[in-house]
């Protein structure tokens, strides 16, 4: 039985797909987005966060690591949880486990009458699904083998042969698009665009519900010259509809408790740029949507 790396199973999420929706978000990307709102999910491994506010200064956790990295930074963890067990506040946990397809599908199905009602499904986020092709595409068939709607949400750096049998499978390929400049991509994202653009235009192909996912960020992307140029491309490939989601800063804490630094300097635009940006890629003939 094939198993991944899961991060988080989130329920009734009315965003990533259409209806009521389960997301399931497995680990690893080979991005790193300066704005990743899920920090989390970059390493593939699991990874013990601390948060400083709960931290009663007890020393529990300290007496109960086998190899002493709760002590010393220079031991290595092994993620062997027992210094979560032994808090007492909480301070400390694992984010990451390792599941067989069979329980991440029986999670799932517990919201099907959800589903039913609302037209929804599951949706397979990250992190990057693709950094684990084969656990993603054997969770995609059992859904699809139990009608489930399945959407994936993507960021394009992958190999095409995984992402061709990924995306043909689904019913909606959520296909996020940074910036269409590849030094600026590189800049912010760690990797420049041609393979991500590349990508899109195949994908978009064999799957027409490709739909484009702009994160919206003020100094960075959401200028008139980016947007038109993401909107010709759409065009371009078949692309037929855009979502635009407004950047925020709702994971800044999770990098306070990875002990990672928020380097991230973007702006949330205001409403006037957003519907400006709208309009712009609506006078396209794209279908535009705010928020996903
Ligand atoms: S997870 Fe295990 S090895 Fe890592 S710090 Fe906690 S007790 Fe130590
Ligand atoms: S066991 Fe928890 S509260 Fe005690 S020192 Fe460790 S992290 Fe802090």
């Amino acid at each position: 039985m094939k198993k991944g790396m899961v991060f988080n199973i989130q329920r009734y999420s009315l965003h990533d797909g259409d209806g009521i929706r389960t997301i399931v978000f497995l680990k690893g990307c080979p991005l790193k987005c300066e704005w990743c709102s899920n920090p989390e999910s970059q390493s593939i491994e699991p990874t013990v966060v601390f948060e400083a506010t709960r931290c009663i200064n007890c020393g529990k956790c300290m007496e109960a690591c086998p190899t002493g990295a709760r002590l010393n930074d220079d031991k290595q963890c092994e993620v062997c949880g027992k210094c979560v067990k032994a808090c007492p506040t909480g301070a400390l946990e694992v984010i990451g486990r390792e599941m067989t397809v069979d329980e991440v599908v029986n999670e799932v199905e517990k919201d099907r009458s959800f589903f039913e009602n609302s037209n929804g499904g599951v949706t397979i986020s990250g992190g990057e699904p693709l950094q684990q092709p084969d656990f993603t595409r054997a969770l995609i068939e059992q859904f699809k083998k139990r009608y489930i709607d399945v959407a994936i949400e993507t960021c394009g750096y992958d190999r095409w042969d995984d992402l061709k049998s990924i995306a043909e499978l689904c019913d909606t390929v959520l296909y996020d698009i940074k910036h269409m400049d590849s030094e600026v991509h590189m800049k912010f994202t760690g990797v420049p665009n041609e393979l991500i653009l590349e990508n899109a235009a195949k994908v978009a192909d064999i799957n027409q519900n490709t739909i484009f996912r702009i994160p919206l960020l003020g100094g960075i992307n959401a200028d008139e010259e980016n947007i038109s140029a993401v909107g010709d491309y759409a065009k371009e490939i078949g692309v037929r509809e855009i979502h635009l989601l407004p950047y925020h800063r709702l994971g800044e804490a999770k990098y306070r408790k990875l002990g990672m630094e928020y380097k991230c300097e973007a702006y949330t635009p205001d409403d006037d740029t957003i519907d400006k940006l709208k309009r712009l890629l609506e006078g396209k003939g794209l279908k535009v949507k705010i928020g996903g």
